[in-house]
């Protein structure tokens, strides 16, 4: 195989001139923090995902954050997730002064086993946190009809899944059952805002919460209280933190957003490509789709090395991939064997075998709307070629 010279990352954000100029704008107009370009910005998700409300952030971790909270889970609360995560969706749920508890994943589609949720469920659990794994949707309908049996909120981590949908609505769209949807807009994510995040919402009382909250608990935001019809007074009705989106990260989301469906599209070409040309790779396995109707967002393309059929491991492969200037990247070690969880979460090795078994053999291989279609060649060649340099 001819070597490439050029480092072909695992991710990389296609961000327009147009956003370059509207940055440009919003700089030379001295409007720079939260002001016309984020209300635009919420609107134009909201209208996309079909939710009554959108509350922009500077990231996900900050909507997973406030959510949490302004479903007033704290201390002696139960909320349960899976370990198959980002570091992120736990950190929420512990900063808010409340216990995550794992359920462990279907090694499949690598989201939460929905079977097992229910015997996770106790007298403490106030909400259940599904991660709609790579972009697809996890099967709502399970988990919606144990929420409502045991009266728990759900908050939808969507930080994959912008553009996805279950059962024909889109992932953030009012369900008329008061979830909370984050997406996240972190440069690897479907669309950028170089950080930034977003909570879809349908309930009126969330909505006031987190637009308060992201703003230290502020009752008017700076654009109320300084533009010419703003009024000065302002109260602080409950403590809060600094969360929110900035008119220069809008103003790059405001160009993204009218790109979404492309890169998306491109994004699922890119995957059914991999999973054509790979599919009769020894030692290569792939999420399976699901069985329920679905669009997946596809916003990483994981692969499991087999290493029953291979003679490396995981994290070999991935330095062969990077000898062919290919980047990778582990999404993710599953949560609880972290060393900073061991008190907060209390699990150990052993304790989420489906999880484990993913942890020790995921990879993401490259995947990002600009990549040429020789760069799915080459990553493919490249597949193979270790594949067969290492079969047992
Ligand atoms: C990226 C990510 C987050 C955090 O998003 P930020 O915008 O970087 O805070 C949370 N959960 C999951 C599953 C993610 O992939």
């Amino acid at each position: 195989m001819q070597m490439r010279n050029e480092f072909l990352p695992f991710s990389r954000p296609s961000i327009g001139e147009d956003a370059i100029e509207s940055v440009a704008e919003s700089i030379r107009s001295g409007w720079v923090a939260m002001g016309p370009k984020v209300v635009q910005f919420e609107k134009s998700i909201s209208e996309y995902v079909g939710s009554k409300y959108a509350i922009s952030m500077n990231s996900a971790t900050a909507g997973l954050h406030s959510s949490v909270m302004a479903m007033g889970i704290g201390q002696g609360d139960e909320v349960i997730t899976t370990p198959m995560t980002f570091a992120s969706t736990v950190n929420a749920i512990i900063l808010a002064g409340a216990r995550p508890v794992l359920v462990d994943i279907d090694r499949h589609s690598l989201n939460i086993d929905v079977n097992r949720i229910e015997e996770a469920v106790t007298s403490r659990t106030k909400a259940i946190i599904p991660v709609h794994f790579a972009g697809l949707p996890c099967d709502m309908d399970a988990i919606e009809e144990i929420a409502v049996r045991h009266n728990l909120m759900i908050i939808e981590d969507a930080a994959h899944a912008l553009g996805a949908s279950y059962k024909g609505s889109k992932t953030g769209s009012d369900k008329g059952k008061g979830h909370v949807t984050v997406f996240s807009f972190h440069p690897t994510k479907n669309i950028t805002t170089a950080e930034g995040g977003i909570v879809c919402t349908e309930d009126e009382d969330i909505a006031e919460y987190l637009s308060v909250f992201r703003q230290n608990g502020m009752s008017k935001g700076a654009w109320n209280r300084y533009s010419s019809s703003g009024n000065t007074h302002y109260d602080v009705p409950m403590p809060g933190l600094k969360y929110q989106m900035s008119d220069i990260q809008a103003a790059i989301g405001l160009s993204q957003i009218k790109q979404l469906e492309s890169f998306n599209r491109r994004r699922r070409e890119i995957c059914a490509t991999y999973e054509k040309e790979l599919s009769g790779c020894p030692g290569i396995a792939f999420q399976q789709h699901a069985g329920y109707e679905h669009v997946h967002s596809r916003h990483i393309f994981p692969i499991l090395v087999d290493t029953d059929s291979l003679a490396i491991d995981r994290d070999t492969f991935m330095l062969q991939m990077k000898e062919r200037n290919i980047g990778t990247a582990i999404h993710y070690n599953a949560i609880h064997l972290f060393s900073g969880y061991a008190e907060a979460i209390g699990n150990k090795r052993g304790d989420f075998p489906e999880a484990e078994y993913v942890s020790d053999r995921i990879l993401s291989i490259p995947l990002f709307p600009a990549m040429t279609d020789d760069d799915v060649a080459y990553c493919i060649g490249a597949i193979r070629e270790i594949c067969k340099l290492y079969a047992k």
